[in-house]
């Protein structure tokens, strides 16, 4: 064994392999894998070998696209097989909203350029005769679809990294890391240390126990999988026969089962919703080669749907059961890239679909590891998308969760009901007096609307819009007459202190930093000129910046930050988290309600559009930023959270009189879209640069430095190649919801980042990306936008619907 290398690689299952493949790939051939057992010993040997493009996250299925269109080139260059049966696949619809649910995904591989049909229960029959068509309404078929040989693909990654000059060590136990005081990873093995400039986790079933080497508990667990292997069976032989080639895979949602043709019978794997973890705190390291005990008895229900949706499914003998544990994270992406606090530390785990997404997973991390940037956006697997709050026990109650409803629709409205209520605020119970309808935001509690007196406070669940939609429209007209309060605990918000925070956050940041007292609004970019996140910043002295951007991202941009923090100590970075809460107050009486709760002269002349101070405000220490989301006249209040009770109860007294409502995230996401404000992870993301999303007066091009600079100066030179749009839409009783696909000419030519009902403008409202050179497309009806299947005309706005001329903000 080597005593140093540049990449070590903790793991030799098809992710370990695929990584160490794309390093090669990517120019860096002094790497090593080092494997406890041998290739494939963990979950890896005994996986039934599917692959498929269809996932949740449109960029995720990207990358599933990418890695089954990798194996041709694998068996090309090593002469090794993956076992490759590209059979297509069927998903089966048994009831309408499912099949709205299949309309929606083929709307979506459309843009994805991924080939998709629909088909009508007899049509889907014709291609799987093993189905009884009147269970089913109809199917979507994806030509992607196939499996292969787990085994010899995971070997043909290796054999393509060996002949690239990478090194993998077998029977070799990682027992220990340590970080030197250079920065480098000591590995250390059953064979001796090896010095490495990064190490990645590919430990699989044993990421854990990897990731615990380092002081961190990846929220990973496995769970217990089960398939079955039939004899061979008279329908399987006949349809062979007949058609000169294989059935298609199958996806049963009703029976929550998957099947594909094995041999002359067929394999039938099930996520069953009595499902099982498997040695939830510890993976013992003696395990590998063998199975789990089957147990039919948990899986006979879904067993039970089966046979009757495929009866001859009923009459085959079963040959064999395969009951094998892999990993899942809570969201069932995968685990993958730098971890916050750790450099040259990498993961790669909790892909639980190795063989659609272990290509991807390679691919991604390996362009991050050698050019410091992914290259795409990779935020739904980004293992910086979980903090401190994904506990062992959480993570348990969401895998489980997640598992026995991996065959079930996720509705737009939907919250999830496991492991919560979690993170909660002093308002909690407050709010639910009130009538709040809690969603979870990044772990913690969150109000989304209030149901009035003699409402249930509860989502009636649907594609189209639903119970809370007069609700909502009553909050929003609320806070457009009147005043309105929300919480905002939910955003993430940063101190940066320090002589040299200025000149750090002037280079990180797009927009000139604010004068002592004001507050700027900025973008965030990559080199490569890609938006990485959006902040409000104040100034709150000399040397002291307050931070507010997107909750969901808050370590994704610490991992940033941390980077780029100069080692001198002239920086200090704190992340609030739950250490800083606030309220907002929006709408035009909102001054005068703030008028009642400060001595403080907070007049239009004396407390500006955009200004900061610090006052009290109902007896509260808090901090007051002149902005809100809503574009209205508005204010953000910021205190500890053992003030946030009293700032509450003091603005309900103080606002009776003026027409106080409460309001509720979604009021707030609607209001935003009244004003055609982009919203981070939907229309700003690393997919996009500033002119494209229309940002770019948030640049200051005068700057002489800051990172991405040089690429976005190009971007404005060449205009970019699309434009972030705002539509009205012609829609009936579904609102977009995002991702679907816009038409111009009988063309796809773009798709929606998000969208929904403007209550207050009394408007259907979309926002997505087109062509740069169809954004000039003014006529009326110009574009169409397919909702569930349908094509609904959309005209572009010139301009926000609500007061274009920002004097509410103003006011
Ligand atoms: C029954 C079943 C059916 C499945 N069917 C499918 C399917 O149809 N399609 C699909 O895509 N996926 C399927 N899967 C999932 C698939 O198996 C996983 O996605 C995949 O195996 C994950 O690979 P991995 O490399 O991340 O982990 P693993 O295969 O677990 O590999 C991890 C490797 O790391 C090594 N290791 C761990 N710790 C150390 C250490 N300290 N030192 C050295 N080496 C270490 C282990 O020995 C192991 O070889 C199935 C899984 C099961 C159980």
């Amino acid at each position: 064994m080597k005593t140093h290398t540049r990449v070590a690689v903790i793991g030799g299952g098809v992710v370990g392999c695929s990584v160490l493949y794309h390093l090669t790939k990517a120019g860096w051939t002094d790497v090593v894998l080092i494997e406890r057992d041998q290739l494939t010993s963990g979950s890896t040997w005994h996986a039934a070998g599917g692959f498929h493009t269809l996932n949740g996250d449109p960029n995720v299925a990207k990358l599933q696209g990418y890695t089954i269109g990798l194996y041709d080139e694998l068996e090309r260059i090593t002469g090794q097989s993956c076992g490759l049966h590209r059979s297509g696949g069927l998903l089966l619809a048994d009831t309408p909203e499912r099949m709205q649910w299949l309309k929606m995904a083929h709307a979506r591989a459309r843009y994805l350029g991924l080939e998709t049909s629909l088909l009508t229960p007899s049509e889907a029959k014709q291609l799987l005769p093993l189905i009884e068509e009147k269970y089913f309404v109809g199917a979507m078929l994806d030509a992607a679809d196939g499996n292969l040989d787990p085994y010899g693909t995971t070997h043909a990654y290796a054999k393509a990294a060996r002949m690239a000059g990478a090194e993998i060590y077998l029977k070799n136990p990682v027992t220990a890391l340590s970080r030197r005081s250079n920065g480098t990873w000591d590995v250390v093995t059953n064979e001796g240390t090896i010095n490495a400039e990064h190490v990645v986790n590919c430990g699989g079933l044993w990421a854990r126990e990897v990731g615990r080497m380092v002081g961190i508990e990846l929220p990973v667990l496995a769970m217990e999988h089960m398939y079955l292997v039939t004899d061979d069976m008279p329908e399987v032989i006949e349809f062979n026969r007949e058609r000169g080639h294989e059935l298609p895979h199958a996806i049963d949602f009703k029976a929550e089962i998957y099947m594909r043709q094995e041999r002359k019978g067929m394999v039938l794997g099930t996520y069953e919703k009595a499902c099982v973890p498997w040695s939830p705190r510890n993976t013992p390291w003696d395990f590998g080669a063998q199975l789990l005990e089957p147990d039919l008895e948990r899986i006979a229900p879904s067993l039970e749907i089966g046979y009757q949706h495929f009866p001859a499914m009923a009459n085959a003998g079963i040959r064999r059961v395969v009951n094998g544990p892999f990993t899942f994270s809570p969201d069932g992406n995968p685990l993958v890239g730098p971890v916050q606090g750790l450099p040259g530390f990498w993961c790669a785990c909790a892909v639980m679909a190795g063989f659609s997404q272990g290509g991807g997973v390679g691919l991604a991390l390996s362009q991050w590891m050698v050019n410091g940037d992914p290259g795409f956006d990779v935020w739904a697997m980004d293992v910086a998308r979980y903090g401190g709050w994904a506990t062992r026990s959480y993570t348990n109650e969401k895998v489980r969760e997640n598992y026995s409803r991996r065959f079930s629709i996720r509705f737009p409205n939907e919250e999830l009901p496991a492991a919560r209520p979690h993170q909660t605020t002093a308002l909690y119970d407050v709010m639910i007096a009130a009538g709040a309808v809690m969603g979870d935001s990044w772990g913690l509690e969150t109000p989304l609307w209030f149901a009035p007196p003699g409402v249930e406070p509860k989502d009636v669940v649907s594609f189209l819009r639903s119970n809370d939609f007069p609700h909502v429209k009553a909050e929003c007209l609320g806070v457009r007459n009147a005043v309105g309060v929300t919480e905002i605990a939910n955003f993430a918000k940063y101190e940066i202190s320090g002589p040299g925070a200025e000149a750090f956050l002037t280079r990180l940041m797009t927009n000139r930093m604010p004068k002592t007292g004001r507050l700027v609004l900025t973008p965030m970019l990559n080199p490569a000129g890609k938006l990485i996140g959006d902040f409000t910043i104040a100034r709150a002295a000399p040397d002291r910046f307050l931070m507010w951007g997107s909750s969901q991202a808050q370590i994704y941009h610490m991992r940033w930050f941390e980077k780029h923090q100069p080692t001198d100590g002239s920086v200090r970075l704190h992340r609030y988290d739950m250490g800083l809460v606030g309220l907002s107050i929006a709408g035009p009486r909102s001054r005068e309600l703030l008028a009642r709760l400060t001595d403080e002269d907070v007049s239009n002349a004396a407390f500006k559009f955009m200004d900061h101070r610090a006052m009290d405000v109902g007896n509260c220490p808090a901090m007051v930023n002149r902005v809100t989301y809503t574009g209205d006249l508005g204010y953000e209040i910021w205190v500890a959270p053992e003030y946030q009770r009293r700032l509450y109860e003091s603005i309900r007294a103080a606002g009776k009189d003026l027409g106080l409502i409460h309001f509720g995230m979604r009021a707030l996401l609607s209001l935003r879209l009244e004003k055609n404000f982009p919203t981070w992870y939907r229309e700003l993301r690393p997919i996009y640069g500033p002119i494209e999303a229309g940002v770019e007066r948030f640049v200051d091009f005068n700057k002489p430095d800051f990172i991405g600079r040089d690429a976005a100066l190009a971007e404005k030179a060449s205009g970019g190649k699309l434009r972030r749009v705002s539509f009205t839409v012609d829609a009936l009783d579904a609102d977009v919801l995002g991702d679907e696909p816009i038409w111009h000419d009988g063309k796809v030519v773009g798709w929606v980042t998000s969208g929904g009902y403007g209550h207050f403008v009394d408007r259907s409202l979309a926002q997505g990306y087109i062509p740069v050179e169809l954004a000039g497309q003014r006529a009326d009806g110009a574009f169409e936008i397919e909702i569930i299947g349908e094509r609904r005309k959309a005209s572009i706005l010139a301009e926000p619907l609500f007061d274009a001329a920002g004097e509410r903000m103003r006011m």
